[in-house]
């Protein structure tokens, strides 16, 4: 199966990937993961993505086309491919036609996940992760059991520099001005499936499942 998760950020795509991942069995590709990645790895790449990133800005649209275009060649994606945070403007939508054209790939649904922007701010401005291990908590809805990760790493847990109010509420404007446009774009080919984000993680899976026809 080939997906989309298209929502604002902080709808909950990461999450809900996670689950879909294990579900599928096809990679999830995040270029948000793919970008900070690269700059923690200080590539050229990732500190020219940094300058965008923490401003809530949109990385230029030719870097995260080429990393994408590059991930999806890869093996895993043979038996289908989701798609977090990409595209995010009509031109990597366009692009992204034309690259799976060439790869003789298709695109089956558009997940499209709605939340209100004042749950957004709260749900990313509590928003902390592991060190160690990366796993995503929420400081009053989901926070580490007696401090302790699941991983064993007890200690200061970390928040994302662009998880700040006021850069969440510019990554907010980005969205609607630059992605938005998208649920046109796809809904014109009937791609697009509504899920409504609020509640817990498990109750937005099981809409998400029902959505793409899992159930
Ligand atoms: P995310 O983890 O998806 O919220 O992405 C974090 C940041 O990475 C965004 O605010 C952008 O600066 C950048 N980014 C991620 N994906 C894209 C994309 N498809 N196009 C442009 N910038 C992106």
């Amino acid at each position: 199966m080939n997906l989309i998760l298209l929502g604002p950020p902080g709808a909950g795509k990461g999450t809900q990937a996670q689950r879909l991942v294990k579900t599928l069995k096809v990679p999830q590709i995040s270029t948000g993961d793919m970008l900070r990645e690269a700059r923690a790895a200080g590539t050229p790449l990732g500190l020219e993505a940094q300058k965008y990133m923490e401003k809530g800005e949109l990385v230029p649209d030719e870097v995260v086309t080429g990393l994408v275009e590059e991930r999806l060649k890869a093996d895993d994606c043979g038996p289908g491919y989701m798609l977090d945070g990409f595209p995010r403007t009509v031109v990597q939508a366009e692009t992204l036609e034309k690259t799976l054209d060439r790869m003789d790939k298709k695109l089956d649904h558009v997940v499209l996940i709605k939340v209100d922007d004042e749950v957004i701010v709260e749900r990313i401005t509590g928003r902390r992760s592991c060190p160690e291990c990366g796993k995503i908590y929420h400081v009053v809805f989901d926070p580490p059991k007696d401090g302790i990760c699941v991983c064993g790493y007890k200690g200061d847990f970390v928040q994302r520099a662009d998880d700040t109010e006021e850069v969440v509420r510019e990554r907010l404007k980005v969205y609607y001005s630059q992605t938005a446009p998208l649920v046109d774009f796809y809904g014109k080919q009937w791609l697009v499936r509504e899920v409504e984000g609020t509640g817990t993680p498990d109750e937005v899976f099981q809409k998400v499942r029902a959505s793409i026809g899992l159930e």
